[in-house]
């Protein structure tokens, strides 16, 4: 049973009050991402009370990530512990009365449409467009809200997107330049993240209790460092012959088979390769012979010439250490033979 006193200056907060707070308890949200984004939101959705998250992602918790990623430690970055994993970790004894599901998997068209369908809403978390794009047709195909928020520097952009009332971020993209859309390696920092999720929780909220006549409808484009900040009125750029969002969509990022099999992380001098999944057990003891190898329940890494790979349960191995996608298949290839 809930002790509602956990929620008192949020009920107080004339408008959710306790019929509010009773909703955002039967409400799941699906964070797809948990790096800056998705952590920092993570933790303010549970502190609020929402009934359920789900958090999915595919990385693990380094140092570069402790300057801006809520809810990670030095002891997570030692352990190579899945970011979905520490931060339900740090989630569960913030919040023990809420449902919270961890998923470490890399978001694709094939695998993301089952956890949307089971979301009464969705925040963008993500780093990347391939991955937003899927997100925006499985979103409008089984009508799921979601908020898109992107930052770089010291700048960021956020936009609620409701099927069926807003333009969508097909829509968006042909008006409006988005910055992050191509590999962008200028840096960013925290208080951009905590902007952009300060607005997308906000924004989540409202949408949860249905509070739909205060619910924006602008694109907000900030730039905390050289002062400027926008709410742009977008409402004029859906499209009736969208291919997501339009009268006979199409969904394009789910028609074809967009997922590829090697791809660079921006900005992280990685490459991820998408290959047979072998036991980690197994992996384990056929790498001893180059070196070093640290594993947990996830994950199992070994650096060989410079270059740390790690292989994933479900198949993915990062390659750091290159930006070259032969040159991580080929140590890739060498190793598993
Ligand atoms: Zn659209």
């Amino acid at each position: 049973m809930t002790d509602i006193t956990r929620y008192h200056r949020q009920t107080l907060f004339h408008p959710i009050g306790e019929v509010g707070q009773e909703k955002l308890a039967n409400k799941h949200v699906l964070l797809i991402g948990c790096g800056a984004l998705g952590s920092s939101a993570a933790e303010m959705l549970a502190r609020a009370g929402i009934g359920e998250l789900t958090l999915i992602d595919r990385d693990y918790v380094e140092l570069t990530n402790l300057q801006r990623q809520h809810l990670f430690t030095e002891e997570d970055v030692k352990n190579k512990i899945p970011k979905v994993i520490a931060a339900v970790n740090k989630l569960q004894v913030i919040n023990s009365e809420i449902t919270i599901n961890s998923v470490v998997m890399d978001a694709t068209a094939d695998n993301l449409a089952d956890y949307i369908k089971k979301a009464d809403l969705i925040i963008d978390a993500t780093d990347n467009f391939d991955t937003r794009f899927v997100i925006n047709d499985l979103a409008h195909k089984y009508r799921v809200p979601w908020i898109f928020g992107a930052c770089v520097g010291s700048s960021g952009m956020t936009f609620t997107i409701i099927p069926g009332q807003t333009p969508c971020l097909n829509c968006l993209l042909k008006v409006t330049p988005v910055f992050g859309a191509t590999c962008d390696a200028i840096g960013v920092i925290g208080p951009a993240v905590q902007m952009v999720v300060t607005h997308q929780v906000t924004e989540a909220i409202k949408i949860l209790i249905d509070d739909t006549k205060h619910i924006r409808s602008q694109l907000i484009i900030f730039d905390l460092w050289n002062n400027h900040y926008q709410s742009i009125d977008v409402s004029r750029s859906k499209q009736a012959n969208c291919t997501s969002c339009g009268e006979l969509p199409t969904f394009p990022s789910l028609s074809y088979q967009n997922q590829t099999k090697s791809e660079v992380l921006c900005g992280r001098d990685t490459v991820q390769i998408r290959g047979k999944q072998y036991s980690l057990g197994d992996l384990a003891s056929m790498l001893s012979k180059y070196g070093e190898v640290q594993t947990n329940a996830f994950l199992v890494s070994v650096v060989i010439d410079s270059m740390r790979l790690v292989f994933f349960h479900d198949g993915r191995t990062f390659v750091h250490g290159t930006s070259s996608i032969e040159e991580a298949k080929k140590l890739y290839y060498q190793v598993i033979g």
